[in-house]
């Protein structure tokens, strides 16, 4: 047996009473938090752990990352001024030249990057599949970084013949499409509390698939048990393709294709109405919240005070980095932050909501009720933040530091209690090498 105290943090639980606990430690066993609580060190129950300093420091649940496409991360810093639909125009022709070294490295950079930054789970979506990429070269790095991963079979099936956004060379057969849905659930999910790996389904969004093909996706993933993920009223152009293809709102349209419920979650929903708010509220539908690829895109601001109001399952995403271009999910939190109160002042959202998004709210969204807070009984994913440095010197409220502060590289990530990151550097990862191949790789596309 496997046990570990991190001993004499500041914890922030983000249990049901939102307690803040100052000198606790928590006391982890094969992968789950057994108790937490200040003076466990001294106790029989510690006897025999191996011991982990906290500190100085704010420890956390793990962040939860609901939107990304790792992918991107091999496109950086292109296509820098234009808007979603003119942006991914100039994108598809690079990104139709990947091979699947090129999805692995930039899945292991991407999801390197968001360990450093205090994230133990991240979804992804990955929605092209050129020349032999498949959803497997991303599960390898998120094997290799060490974090928890549901990555989901993304398509695109409507190309530019059939007036749709994609260069046809990017969208494959409706029936191939379902079939590779079929074979990755079955070869990778894991439906059991605690998983490290889970699948979900998720064609690109309404403009590069058919109707067709998203009910059917959502029939599937229903019989299959796994949760679907697609993008949702990012920008006003999106909304106005919904009304002009459908006839109908972007709302309207999921509800009519089986994708609202507690097992579906949207990206981004920048331009949901008042109705549309009421209706994944009922339906427990989640959101993930991408405020900084929303500012590069010029996509506008989410409604996130409604969502929250609402009660709608609301989490944070960096989304791809072609459109971040970081990877940062705990500035990511800062972000979310700034940008509600550009729109509606000082107290439109507080650092600590941020930092429940960031956590809490992202499991749920991604409907893991064993991770998000820490507390007996969940899983032993945590980050511990050293805040006696530079970034928080002078900072009254160390947890709201963490938000308003910064930005922060986590000093430790514990992900099911192994160590992902050991005092700011990657565990089992030798980053210089994984950086210098994927600039390799890079320029190899730029030719
Ligand atoms: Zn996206």
């Amino acid at each position: 047996m496997s046990r570990l105290l991190v001993e004499g943090g500041l914890v922030v639980t983000m249990d049901a009473e939102r307690r803040e606990i100052a000198d606790c430690d928590i006391l982890l066993s094969d992968g789950v938090i057994e108790a937490v609580g200040p003076g466990l060190g001294a106790t029989p129950a510690a006897e025999g752990a191996e011991r982990l300093n906290a500190k100085g420091c704010v420890v956390t649940p793990g962040l939860v990352n609901t939107h990304h496409h790792l992918f991107q991360t091999m496109t950086r810093a292109v296509a820098q001024d234009d808007l979603l639909f003119g942006w991914l125009q100039k994108l598809y022709p690079v990104w139709a030249r990947m091979r699947p070294e090129h999805m692995e490295s930039a899945a292991t950079i991407g999801l390197a990057e968001l360990a450093l930054s205090g994230c133990t789970l991240s979804a992804d979506h990955l929605y092209l599949y050129p020349d032999g990429v498949r959803l497997e070269d991303t599960i390898a790095a998120a094997r290799a970084v060490g974090i928890r991963f549901h990555p989901t079979r993304g398509a695109m099936s409507i190309g530019e013949s059939a007036g749709g956004l994609p260069p046809d060379a990017l969208v494959e057969r409706e029936t191939a499409i379902l079939a590779d849905c079929i074979r990755v659930v079955d070869a990778f999910h894991d439906p059991a509390p605690g998983a490290m790996l889970r699948i979900g389904i998720a064609p690109c969004s309404p403009f590069s698939v058919s109707r067709e093909l998203m009910r059917d996706a959502a029939l599937l993933a229903r019989d299959k048990g796994v949760m679907l993920h697609t993008h949702l009223a990012e920008n006003a152009e999106d909304v106005a393709y919904s009304l002009e293809t459908f006839g109908c709102r972007p709302g309207d349209y999921a509800e009519a294709l089986g994708w609202t419920g507690p097992d579906v979650w949207h990206a981004h929903c920048v331009m949901l109405d008042a109705a549309e708010i009421d209706l994944f509220a009922r339906s427990r539908t989640g959101v993930a919240h991408c405020p900084c690829s929303n500012c590069r895109l010029g996509s506008g601001i989410a409604p996130v005070r409604a969502l929250r109001d609402a009660g709608v399952p609301l989490g944070l995403g960096v989304d791809g980095s072609a459109s971040n271009d970081s990877g940062h999910l705990l500035s990511e939190a800062r972000q979310a932050l700034l940008l509600q109160r550009v729109a509606r002042g000082a107290d439109a959202l507080s650092a600590r909501e941020a930092l429940e998004m960031a956590t809490l709210g992202g499991a749920r969204v991604l409907g893991r009720p064993d991770l998000g807070a820490i507390a007996p009984g969940l899983r032993a994913d945590l980050a511990v933040w050293d805040v006696s440095g530079l970034g928080a010197a002078g900072a009254w409220d160390p947890v709201a530091a963490l938000v308003l502060c910064g930005p922060f590289t986590v000093r430790d990530l514990l992900v099911e209690g192994r160590a992902v990151v050991r005092e700011g550097q990657l565990a089992g990862l030798e980053l210089g090498a994984a950086v210098e191949r994927q600039n390799r790789l890079m320029r190899g596309l730029m030719a």
